[in-house]
């Protein structure tokens, strides 16, 4: 808390599902704020691996196990912009890996700007052990019966083993 003022941030993405990248965004980011609100993108008409409440629910599993007290989780749908105005936040977190986000989160992050010039989006440069992951590496790997252990927390690892053994049962 600074000068009196609650610093709320906002973490939007898709979460598709949570990754070890993300928890180390999240950790480190809860100790800047005072609260995050991870936002969990509701697709429109995309169907996805793991529906919202299912993404919701994985984070939330992984909040608890690492005692994470400021960090709440929410969906949204429509321009992230809009979510961190409706919250009371002007702060929009984004992660950066190397160099295959920095052209797209620039992008973003002047677009937004002309959206919404108050809002402010903070990135936090991608920790080295984790700065190869990505939601899409790790769906594809487990897709395909490889081990993502590394990747994910476990309760996650868990989910996308019965989720592929569900879709192939499916076929
Ligand atoms: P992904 O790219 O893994 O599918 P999301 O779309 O859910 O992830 O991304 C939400 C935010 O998290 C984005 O700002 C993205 O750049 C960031 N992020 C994703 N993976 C990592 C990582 N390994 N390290 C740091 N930030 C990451």
């Amino acid at each position: 808390m600074e000068n009196g003022q609650f610093r709320r941030a906002v973490y939007p993405g898709s979460f598709n599902p949570l990754h070890n990248g993300h928890l180390d965004i999240m950790k480190r980011a809860a100790r800047v704020f005072d609260e995050i609100i991870i936002a969990v993108y509701e697709h429109p008409n995309k169907p996805q691996l793991f529906d919202v409440e299912e993404r919701i629910g994985l984070i939330r599993e992984s909040i608890i196990r690492e005692g994470l007290t400021n960090i709440k989780v929410a969906s949204f749908s429509g321009l992230a912009v809009n979510y961190v105005k409706s919250v009371g936040s002007f702060v929009m977190l984004r992660g950066l890996r190397v160099f295959s986000d920095f052209e797209f989160e620039f992008r973003m992050a002047l677009a937004n700007h002309r959206l919404a010039p108050e809002i402010e989006v903070i990135s936090f440069i991608s920790s080295e052990e984790t700065i190869h992951i990505s939601s899409s590496t790790v769906r594809e790997i487990a897709s395909l019966g490889g081990d993502v252990s590394s990747m994910v927390p476990e309760h996650v690892r868990l989910a996308l083993e019965q989720r592929y053994a569900e879709l192939q049962a499916e076929q």
